[in-house]
């Protein structure tokens, strides 16, 4: 073997990289070196800079085709089988080690074997003064790392690209924005971000199935990258949610292009899985620098935007403006403020009567909730309710609503008020608790309070949303004697002949009718409404009457139950059981 008599040395300075105390190596015998070094892998390798002597184990037969004296020198194997495009950084590697540019020499790089097979290695050595021969060595190893590449790339492959459309996650998306945002800064680029949301894609899951969504999914990626890879960089970044990122763009004309391109392919419906079916996305969009420098908060910004075409119907798009952001901050603050809302007891409860406009008599009341938060003032139920239903908020306070509610019900009860039924306003996600009715009628049963001076509000979009699961919950609660009352009944989508099946006592005919009484067609609604109530035995009230005139018409109509400013503004419950106290005499108190 060439170079045997340095072999001891050669493998102690092995052992050496491997354990880091190459001296007492010398102790062991050749044997146990080489069955040590069969378990190991790697091929090793020593150089004497002194005398320039190269030193190669046999098994590199193994990993390359070659023999070891197809070699002389480190720089030699890189020259001789390195592929082209790594020869370079290979070469300099080393040479920055022996020029000791760095610690320790170490470099990977893609070889060619013998048998034209493409395998990546890894070489690592390690300086020293060996003072037995008084000179400079040089030692190390050679290992196969191809297996190890492959992992990685497959694991890099898992954690940068989504399996189900191929295209780059969230993870990958946002280092590419980065890369794309230093390059923008540099070079005094634009880049647009369109953040791009499927129209009613839960739907289309729960009615269709998963797999079908999968595979709208599937489809939808693929036209989009048909359709703009060459413009920008697709990526999957949630469930229905893919962005495009366009670098260096001149006109936001051209990003408006590119989405009415985007509506254009979407007129038409796609078809999967053997079935037609139609979908739309909104948009929303965000650009460098004018609307920001961050990449958390330019995809934020487009995500808004997303949601402004959202709330403007669906099936648009949103350039970002300051506005929406302001509008976005606020929300999360009304979010953060709402955490510590009910320990704080920053909430209180208002009631509006609802007067019979032929005697003046209270026949019921509305509560509606009041919040003064400490750090933003009062915030109106119509901005907080629904930031409240979208975190799930709302369910923890409904409880506290109901619980208020009905231990005041319980304080008139005692005092011997009569105040009709009173209603409680309810969303469809305190609908969907498992427990909602078992709570409210021992919530009944807690404050001694008859179920049926109790009734619960939900508008027509909660029935819809709610009817086919929760239907049987809502003809459980009449059964027990609460009522139901449909809220701004004909501002939804429900047909007169849904009325029919619903479980429900009282209809609250909408403000905007009132407001609007005088229109001709305004008056044939709440007349046709009148006289299906009367068939199905519904009371009606009318929401937001203001002015003797709305009563006049009404009462002319058949509306006879009144809610609004005419007789009352929503009151604090001390000045709502002054009303009561006073009511005894109604013509007196609202004569
Ligand atoms: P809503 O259930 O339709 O309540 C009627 C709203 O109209 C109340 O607004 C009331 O103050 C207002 N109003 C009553 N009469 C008149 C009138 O003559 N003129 C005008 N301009 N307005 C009138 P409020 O209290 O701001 O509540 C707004 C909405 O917030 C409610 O609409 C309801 O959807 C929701 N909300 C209020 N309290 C609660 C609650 O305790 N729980 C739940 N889930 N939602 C509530
Ligand atoms: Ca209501
Ligand atoms: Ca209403």
């Amino acid at each position: 073997m060439y170079f045997c008599v340095n072999y001891h040395v050669v493998i102690s300075s092995i052992l050496l990289i491997i354990e880091g105390r190459c001296y007492i190596m010398y102790k062991y015998d050749f044997k146990t070196y080489d069955r040590a070094l069969e378990s190991v892998n790697d091929v090793i390798w020593e150089i004497n800079v002194t005398s320039n002597e190269f030193f190669l184990d046999d098994r590199i037969l193994k990993i390359t085709g070659y023999t070891p004296d197809n070699f002389t020198s480190i720089q030699n194997f890189i020259e001789k089988l390195s592929l082209e495009k790594d020869k370079i950084p290979a070469l300099v590697d080393f040479d920055n080690y022996i020029c000791s540019r760095s610690h320790f020499y170490q470099s990977s790089f893609r070889i060619k074997t013998k048998n034209a097979e493409i395998k990546w290695i890894l070489i690592k050595g390690k300086m020293f003064n060996d003072s037995n021969s008084n000179s400079t060595l040089i030692s190390g190893s050679i290992s196969d790392i191809t297996e190890i590449k492959k992992l990685q790339s497959e694991i890099s492959y898992v954690s940068n690209y989504d399996s189900l459309t191929g295209l780059p996650n969230r993870t990958f998306f946002f280092s590419m924005l980065n890369n794309s945002l230093i390059h923008a800064k540099i070079e005094n680029k634009k880049l647009a971000l369109l953040f791009i949301d499927l129209d009613n894609f839960k739907f289309i899951n729960d009615t269709n199935g998963h797999n079908y969504g999968d595979h709208l999914l599937k489809v939808f990626a693929q036209l989009i990258t048909s359709l703009f890879s060459e413009h920008g960089k697709v990526a999957r970044i949630g469930g229905d949610e893919f962005v495009l990122l366009i670098y260096d763009f001149k006109t936001l004309d051209e990003i408006q292009n590119i989405c009415n391109i985007m509506q254009h392919y979407l007129v038409s419906p796609f078809e999967i899985l053997d079935k037609w079916i139609y979908v739309t996305a909104s948009i929303g969009i965000a650009t460098f620098p004018s609307d920001s420098s961050s990449p958390s908060e330019l995809v934020n910004f487009a995500d808004f935007a997303m949601f402004q075409s959202k709330l403007r119907g669906k099936n648009k798009y949103t350039f970002f403006r300051k506005d929406i952001s302001d509008f976005y901050l606020r929300q999360s603050q009304i979010e953060n403020e709402l955490k510590n809302s009910i320990t704080n007891k920053e909430f209180s409860i208002f009631y509006q009567p609802q007067i019979n406009s032929n005697n003046n008599k209270i026949t019921g009341v509305e509560a509606l909730i009041r919040w003064k938060s400490a750090k933003l003032g009062n915030i109106a139920p119509s901005e907080f309710i629904p930031i409240a239903e979208k975190n799930g908020f709302i369910v923890k306070l409904g409880d506290w609503i109901l619980n208020k509610v009905l231990s005041d019900v319980c304080i008139w009860q005692q005092q011997k008020f009569s105040f009709g039924t009173v209603s409680i306003n309810i969303s469809p996600i305190q609908i969907k608790e498992t427990n909602f009715k078992e709570d409210l009628i021992n919530a009944c049963t807690k404050y001694k309070v008859s179920p049926n001076l109790l009734e619960i509000e939900i508008t027509e979009g909660t029935l819809i949303e709610i009817y086919d699961d929760k239907i049987e919950t809502l003809n459980d609660i009449i059964k027990s004697g609460i009522h139901i009352a449909i809220d701004d009944f004909g501002t939804g989508y429900s047909s007169l002949n849904y009325l029919t099946n619903l479980p429900v006592n009282t209809l609250k005919i909408d403000k905007s009718f009132i407001d609007n009484i005088k229109d001709d067609k305004n008056k044939a609604v709440i007349k046709s409404i009148v006289f299906l109530s009367n068939a199905l035995n519904y009371k009606i009230v009318t929401e937001g009457v203001e002015t003797k005139e709305q009563i006049d018409l009404l009462r002319d109509l058949g509306c006879n139950i009144i809610q609004g400013y005419y007789f009352s503004k929503p009151l604090p419950q001390s000045e709502f059981m002054k009303m009561l106290n006073k009511s005894k005499d109604w013509s007196e108190y609202f004569g």
